[in-house]
């Protein structure tokens, strides 16, 4: 497979743009790779500017349920189009979507829109500060909730340390008060309660959590974050950007039956466009500006071309059985890569959750970001680079999920786990 041009366009790229990309990941160097340029996508497939083609599980890092292109989202982006790209005014269509998102979310009862996951969570954790009058926030080891300074904290090995900057220009001051703990470990949040419980504003989750690669909430831990955050009067933060509208249409806190206090949305309610928001129980929302004092604002927050695509991607995924079918085709691609591993005499560790897919190289269980980091990811890298050969499309992260979108078909399924065995065979024919 020829990569002529996009190499090209790499080396152009990285005159202009740092790291020739605008978002890290995308630059491939953690597996010893380099981007592969897009020119086009359909369905589940996506085409490079050397018109190479593959079969995409990025799908855009979680908005493309659908796969690209779907034809109701695209009419409603066209339709939307006609009447201006953006006015900063309030329109019918933000009406719209809020409905259509508090009625799949029941602890919703007020959504306030803006333009990024980064947004929706920045302004959840700044909503919490204000409204409970204290500072502190718990995070977990591995989770992401976007760049915003307070969150971007260096994953720590040890229980309840605090943090400490993730990167260089977010000041220790802005970091000091965000603790962040091991998912997974009841313990060490009852300990960081016990300690800081009056502190506490809100704990902050990935309620399944798909940013260090997939990893599920183990037994009771979702309800341990809601009972001690009762306990001790902070909030609970369902971070769904990715999970939202993707595990369920409830998201995962339908999955798990936990009602949390607020909840970030971001990734498949924009379908596509560039979307955040964030949401839940009306007495908090009441303090966001200009009914309350917390202040938020968005030059292009409620865009109507991205309420448009939002309210079209809700109205598709509303239909009955869309979910079963979606998630039949994601079972079938986690067991087929089990399969395909365990054949070739490869230890994987494989998690779904809905139609997000996990595959670690250990034979150990993964429960959160330390046992994650016990990967091969040497292996990972090899993995990924032979599996762009063979046309499929992963993330070039061992730390990222697999997406499978509604135009996955059987056949790409098999197409795709077939790839696998192949790529997986002569890995370990070469250890
Ligand atoms: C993607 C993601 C974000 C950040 O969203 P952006 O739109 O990239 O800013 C935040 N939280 C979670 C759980 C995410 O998966």
């Amino acid at each position: 497979m020829k990569r002529e041009n996009s190499n090209r366009l790499f080396e152009k790229a990285k005159k202009l743009i740092p790291g020739g990309v605008n978002s890290p990941v995308r630059a491939c160097k953690s597996v010893d790779s380099s981007p592969v340029f897009i020119n086009r996508a359909d369905g589940c497939r996506i085409f490079d500017e050397d018109g190479n083609e593959y079969i995409d599980y990025i799908g855009s890092w979680g908005p493309m349920i659908f796969g690209h292109r779907h034809p109701a989202v695209i009419d409603a982006i066209h339709s939307a189009l006609k009447n201006g790209t953006s006015f900063g005014a309030p329109t019918g269509l933000e009406i719209k979507l809020a409905e259509m998102i508090i009625e799949a979310v029941p602890s919703i009862e007020m959504v306030r829109m803006v333009n990024s996951g980064t947004e929706a969570a920045m302004s959840a954790i700044r909503l919490a500060r204000g409204f409970t009058g204290r500072d502190m926030i718990i995070k977990f080891d591995g989770c992401y909730h976007g760049h915003s300074d307070a969150l971007l904290v260096e994953a720590g090995s040890g229980v309840a340390t605090l943090g400490i900057p993730g990167s260089p220009g977010v000041p220790e001051s802005f970091v000091s008060g965000t603790l962040s703990l091991p998912f997974n470990n009841i313990k060490s949040v009852e300990e960081a309660m016990e300690k800081h419980g009056s502190e506490i504003a809100c704990i902050i989750v990935e309620p399944v959590a798909g940013n260090m690669g997939l990893v599920l909430p183990g037994d009771g831990f979702l309800q341990a974050l809601r009972s001690l955050t009762e306990k001790y009067n902070a909030l609970l933060i369902f971070d769904e950007v990715m999970t939202g509208f993707r595990v369920a249409y409830g998201g995962a806190q339908s999955v798990y039956g936990i009602v949390p206090d607020l909840t970030c949305l971001g990734k498949i309610i924009g379908g596509g466009l560039p979307v955040g928001a964030y949401g839940g129980k009306r007495e908090i929302m009441e303090h966001i500006a200009p009914q309350g004092p917390v202040y938020q604002a968005g030059t292009l927050s409620g865009n109507p071309l991205a309420m448009a695509a939002g309210i079209a991607t809700l109205t598709e995924l509303k239909k009955p059985g869309f979910y079963d079918s979606l998630n039949s085709m994601s079972e079938k691609l986690g067991k087929g890569l089990f399969d395909a591993a365990k054949k070739a005499g490869i230890n994987v560790s494989v998690a779904i959750s809905g139609s997000m897919l996990g595959m670690f190289f250990t034979k150990e269980k993964v429960i959160d970001f330390e046992s994650a980091k016990k990967s091969d990811l040497k292996m990972f890298a090899s993995y990924y680079r032979n599996m762009l050969q063979n046309g499929i499309y992963l993330a070039p992260s061992q730390f990222e999920a697999l997406f499978v979108s509604s135009a996955h078909s059987a056949e790409d399924i098999d197409q795709t786990v077939y790839a696998a065995g192949k790529v997986m065979s002569e890995l370990n024919g070469k250890q």
